[in-house]
């Protein structure tokens, strides 16, 4: 969905769409696995720079909710994550913040992104909020073994043969020590 400059200058957009799965392209490791809902509303903020400049702004508040796929951070295996969030967005003309350090609306507690020609794209701005709400690790659990290091087994399924050569620290570190003292 596209949200226009020239409609919002009429009135303000109010939305509630539905995203079917895999819609939103969340990149390669996350997927986007039942659909997305969202409602919100988009509005025009003028910001006015001086006597002749006027800023148009978008201002775009709503929430989403989506259910994703992503993998465990040790064993690899595709974990559920449900996402339930709102949002308030204030979107500025590209280029507008540059070399400008002052800003003529408060957008206290907005967050502040930046559109490109004449409106935004919805998706864009929800793509984005998404990504936002995926922690940066997730676990299938939270004792997870995760994968053999050396032959790549999923450790929560089977045992594999090399786990007598994973060396337990301290011996290692005895090991060391033999080796400094025979040399
Ligand atoms: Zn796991
Ligand atoms: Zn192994």
């Amino acid at each position: 969905m596209f949200i226009e400059i020239r409609e919002l200058e009429l009135h303000p957009i109010d939305f509630r769409e539905e995203f079917p799965p895999e819609a939103i392209d969340l990149g390669t490791e996350v997927r986007q696995r039942t659909a997305l809902t969202t409602q919100g509303r988009a509005q025009l903020v003028e910001e006015h720079h001086g006597k002749h400049q006027v800023v148009k702004d978008i201002r775009l508040t709503g929430d989403l909710a989506t259910s994703l796929e992503l993998p465990c951070a040790r064993c690899l295996d595709p974990v559920v994550q449900d996402v339930k969030r709102s949002f308030e967005l204030l979107y500025r003309p590209q280029g507008t913040d540059a070399g400008h350090e002052e800003l003529s609306v408060t957008v206290a507690e907005a967050e502040i992104g930046y559109y490109k020609g004449n409106g935004l794209l919805l998706e864009d701005a929800l793509r984005e909020q998404v990504l936002l709400s995926v922690p940066l690790k997730v676990l299938c659990r939270e004792n997870c073994k995760g994968l053999c290091p050396a032959c790549g087994k999923n450790r929560n399924a089977e045992t594999c043969s090399c786990e007598q050569l994973v060396e337990d620290p301290r011996w290692a570190a005895l090991k060391d020590l033999r080796e400094k003292l025979e040399h």
